[in-house]
């Protein structure tokens, strides 16, 4: 089986749009991450319920769902109709509305942490505005970040470490480097970085630099770096080290908020974070995003700290978020969710497993990464010391089999509640056609 000839599918309209899109727009799409190179850019025509047809009509199992948010599949009529509902009230009025009472109210009863609430329009502007809150509480201006951690957009979250040119039989740790041209160098000085499930060395770092330090920014499931898992105790150790030392702790629910759990990362671990930050799957789709957290720094709003924007809390990006938020909390739809993830990763298991492929899953069934090591990675280091050539070219086999997980295995497997068996069946037929051509 391993020698048959790999199915190409088409993507010649795909193909064709992408050179009259590339006069118009820097490589032919809106944003960065959606070019996968000259003749795999993809363009979509529609997508619903966990799947997605390109312009040549090839239909895909999609496990991006637009990077997380579309958790309860793409164009959910409850959704949508909400949404609509908010459109006929007119938009936004640079004035405040009852929805915005009403979606605040369902989160703080959803999140322990989440005392206070308010609106952003994308996770960047939410964690920016966490960043600039806790620096206003705290007075100081420093800030910490993990390791492989991505917090969005903005240039101070815009540093990442180069494990790239990192040697693993070194003693040291990656370089920490701006992760774009135009990151100002000068910001260096406020940064940060720390090994993920490494207490002890956090624990030094607050005791030389404390004083400097204003947050620590984490996300206990890195959900743009393989879905690296912190241990709990380590999550644990990092609260008490926050409190300890002054330091506010910004958990980043982005892509974990309202998926893997009700209340988020957080109730999985069992932490408050002092502020946290959400977006993706709040509102399935539309585009909102919510920081929240503790009464006495979110009151820092309004009194000195700047917060809001023309488009805050738009009325259909409300109206969505109000519906989804409303579905997860009130029906099983996580459970069912988690359980389609685990039947897809016990099934990729059998084929792995029949085929002598060693392998480990990581983060959560409703967000996980797909390794073929024994144990998933601890930090961003083990990721680099981990076979993900093999990932890489049977990703690329699985697109050709009607699946779509991301090419690069640092991105995990979205689930959403739309996923049927029709789409398991595909997933785990094209998942071992795939292996096959990969072998
Ligand atoms: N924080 C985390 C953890 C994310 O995963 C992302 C995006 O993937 C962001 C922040 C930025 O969110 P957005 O792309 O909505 O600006």
């Amino acid at each position: 089986r391993a020698n048959e000839k790999p199915v190409k599918r088409s993507l010649a309209k795909s193909n064709a749009h992408f050179r009259k899109a590339l006069t118009r727009l820097p490589l032919g799409v809106a944003s960065n991450f959606r070019y996968w190179g000259e003749d795999k850019t993809i363009y979509v025509k529609r997508g619903k319920g966990g799947r997605i047809w390109d312009l040549d009509d090839n239909g895909y199992v999609d496990y991006r769902l637009g990077y997380g948010p579309a958790i309860l599949g793409y164009a959910d009529p409850r959704v949508d109709e909400a949404a609509r509902q908010g459109m006929e009230v007119g938009g936004v009025f640079a004035l405040g509305t009852e929805r915005e009472y009403e979606a605040a109210c369902r989160i703080s009863r959803m999140v322990p942490a989440a005392e206070l609430v308010r609106f952003s329009n994308s996770g960047t502007e939410a964690v920016m505005a966490a960043l600039r809150l806790a620096r206003g509480y705290t007075g100081r201006s420093g800030y910490v970040i993990l390791e492989g951690g991505y917090h969005g957009l903005f240039d101070a979250a815009l540093w990442t470490s180069d494990v790239d040119n990192w040697d693993p039989g070194s003693k040291t740790y990656p370089a920490l480097i701006p992760y774009s041209q135009g990151v100002p160098e000068i910001g260096r000085q406020l940064i940060h970085q720390a090994p993920m499930n490494d207490a002890d060395y956090l624990e030094d770092l607050f005791k030389r630099r404390s004083g400097e330090i204003a947050a620590m920014l984490m996300e206990p499931i890195q959900g743009n770096c393989c879905a690296i898992t912190a241990d709990p105790d380590y999550v644990r150790a990092v609260r008490r080290l926050c409190d300890q030392y002054g330091v506010v702790l910004i958990i980043d629910e982005v892509k974990s908020g309202f998926r893997v759990a009700r209340g988020g990362i957080q109730s999985l671990m069992g932490v408050k974070a002092d502020l946290c930050t959400f977006a993706k799957a709040m509102a399935n789709g539309y585009q909102i995003a919510a920081l929240a957290g503790r009464e006495d720094i979110m009151r820092r709003f309004g009194r000195g700290v700047a917060h809001g924007g023309t488009y805050t809390a738009h009325s259909v990006a409300l109206a969505a978020a109000n519906k989804t938020l409303e579905i997860l909390e009130e029906t099983p739809a996580l459970e069912t969710i988690a359980g389609y993830g685990l039947r897809m990763q016990k099934g990729m298991s059998r084929i792995l497993e029949a085929r002598g492929i060693v392998h480990s899953f990581s983060g959560h069934p409703s967000m996980g990464g797909l390794f073929f090591a024994e144990k998933p990675p601890r930090n961003y280091r083990d990721w680099k010391t981990s076979d993900y050539s093999f990932y890489d070219a049977m990703a690329q086999h699985l697109h050709d089999q009607g699946v779509l997980c991301e090419p690069d295995s640092r991105e995990p497997w979205f689930v959403c509640e739309a996923h049927d068996e029709g789409c398991l069946e595909t997933t785990l037929a094209g998942f071992e056609r795939a292996v096959d051509l990969t072998i």
